[in-house]
């Protein structure tokens, strides 16, 4: 080892989904939408000499959008790259205690990394045998908590009461839900921010409003919370949100009509898919995502996704002991998912 490897930071990074090279392939790997933006959303939107300049540091113009779509102050929304790079920043700006944050054993993998780089203690707690969260876990001495709400990878829903009931008994920190995925059928706490002084919720563009590309997320909270966070972030790297991100944003958050279709669809879809599922011998667990997790009661996760793979069709698998024979589906288009049912209904058959 060279010497000035003895400094290096050494960490386990979060591993994404893989992205293929080939286009024709049915990519269900990373909870992508199916869908294209807003038609609003365009090339001639931008002007190139504009990209000469540094952007707003502030992105105000699409900061303001989503609090009108929200109907909250501008004061009240953080934006970032995505919003890995929120929850990055929302660690790094809340989770300072010495007491550990708690999060579900089985949850988005990227939580367990930001703390261990950041050198955070944390403490997992085990979902119930349904999948579920446990609210009474969460009432016990924390240093903060952060779970996503629809569940990642299960999709499993937590109700808008028990989310509240968790940030209620913990006034003492701050409580981040991670709200990913509630565009598919769940209901938001993000109204609770007037109430609550201690919760953070964080949204994406990358899911519902089929924008992963551009990188967008940001957080709702109250105006102390989110000027906490802007003084972590302007120690940090002042510019995060470069100019199309900004002007895009804007455009996708206005259009509410396509958002509500294109949402609609998926859970329309989902919902048929998860019959077809259950229908072929898999236990599915409810979801109120985009995806579905689901386990075959004869053949195991891995060999499916090998031979969906070897057919170009892409779904994702997480290790573990309770999740090890799931796969995590990402809902594609109504004719995409006929293509998977076929081949599913294929190999299950040749498997008797
Ligand atoms: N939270 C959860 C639960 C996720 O599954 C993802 C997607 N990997 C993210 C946050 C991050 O998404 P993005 O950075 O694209 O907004």
């Amino acid at each position: 080892m060279s010497k000035w490897e003895e400094n290096v930071r050494k960490v386990i990074p979060y591993t994404p989904g893989e992205q293929p090279a080939e286009k024709n392939v049915i990519k269900l790997n990373t909870n992508e939408n199916p869908y294209p933006p807003s038609p609003m959303v365009s090339v001639s939107d931008i002007e190139i000499e504009e990209l000469r300049k540094y952007p707003d540091p502030a992105a105000s113009v699409l900061v303001r959008a989503i609090a009108d779509y929200h109907n909250v102050k501008a004061e009240n929304i953080f934006v970032g790259v995505g919003s890995d790079d929120v929850i990055a920043m929302a660690f790094m700006t809340f989770f300072n205690s010495e007491k550990p944050i708690l999060f579900p054993d089985i949850t988005y993998s990227f939580y367990p990394v930001w703390a261990e780089m950041l050198g955070i203690p944390y403490e997992t707690k085990p979902l119930d045998e349904a999948f579920r969260i446990i609210v009474e876990d969460y009432k016990t001495p924390n240093g903060g908590i952060i779970f996503p709400n629809p569940n990642a990878p299960t999709g499993v829903l937590l109700a808008a009461d028990d989310v509240e009931a968790i940030v209620k008994a913990n006034p003492d920190s701050v409580v981040i839900i991670d709200e990913a995925y509630i565009d598919f059928g769940g209901e938001s706490v993000l109204p609770l921010i007037d109430r609550y002084d201690n919760l953070l919720v964080i949204r994406t563009f990358s899911k519902s409003r089929s924008m992963a590309g551009m990188r967008i997320g940001y957080a709702a909270g109250c105006k102390k919370l989110i000027s906490y966070m802007n003084d972590v972030k302007y120690s940090y790297n002042s510019y995060t949100m470069n100019v199309p991100s900004i002007i895009w944003g804007t455009k996708s958050i206005k259009d509410d009509e396509y958002f509500r279709d294109i949402t609609g669809r998926i859970i329309k879809t989902r919902e048929w898919f998860r019959e077809e599922l259950i229908s072929f011998g898999f236990t599915v667990l409810p979801s109120a995502a985009n995806f579905l997790f689901a386990a075959h009661e004869e053949i195991p996760a891995e060999r499916i996704m090998e031979l969906a793979k070897d057919s170009g069709i892409y779904f994702r698998h997480f290790g573990g002991e309770r999740i090890g024979n799931y796969l995590r589906i990402t809902i594609g288009t109504d004719e995409d998912m006929h293509k998977v049912a076929d081949f599913l209904r294929h190999i299950l058959m040749r498997s008797k």
